[in-house]
């Protein structure tokens, strides 16, 4: 894993090796990675307001690898909103599956004692710490991302190596080093 640094400009046209940017197979589709800028705000006396600028492009993958990453391309491309919304369901139905394990094994080893609040604290503690690390192992999980980006570059990060490798070698007039 390693990353490529580009000089942004108006002729920067990033070149591609032709397999998949996961296996090294021959490609056959593209897949999208994107990145949102929260990074201008904007302050009102009485509401802040983001502007959001997404940056994003295509990189080769195989057809197996396509649809991996085009999910997991879709919280880059969500709002904000969007994406607390999706966190929290995810950790409402972690919530009610841990919930209903620590319960049963509570029972199954007979602490049946034990007060259903402290089973609902804890079991809501976990599911929001599985479902933050999910979101973390997720971001790493994708072959190629937009690790940085300013108004004069931009950071790629790529999983494999021996793709890094190629990619630097195609791209070496816009690499800044
Ligand atoms: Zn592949």
């Amino acid at each position: 894993m390693g990353s490529v640094k580009l000089r942004m400009s108006e002729n920067l046209r990033i070149k591609w090796p032709d397999q998949c940017a996961a296996c090294n197979n021959p490609s056959t589709d593209s897949a999208t990675t994107s990145i949102t800028n929260t990074t201008k705000f904007r302050y009102y006396v009485v509401a802040m307001s983001f502007t959001h600028q997404t940056y994003s492009f295509s990189y080769p993958v195989c057809k197996k690898h396509k649809r991996l990453c085009n999910l997991l391309d879709q919280s880059a491309k969500s709002s904000l909103l969007n994406n607390t919304l999706v966190f929290f369901f995810c950790v409402l139905i972690l919530w009610l599956i841990l919930n209903f394990l620590f319960s049963s094994t509570l029972k199954i080893i007979g602490l049946e004692i034990i007060d259903q609040n402290s089973i609902d604290y804890w079991s809501f503690m976990s599911s929001l710490v599985v479902a933050t690390l999910l979101i973390i192992y997720s971001f790493f999980l994708k072959p190629v991302r937009i690790s940085n980006l300013s108004e004069d570059s931009m950071e790629i990060s790529i999983k494999n190596d021996k793709y890094l490798n190629y990619f630097k070698a195609l791209n070496n007039e816009h690499t800044i080093k």
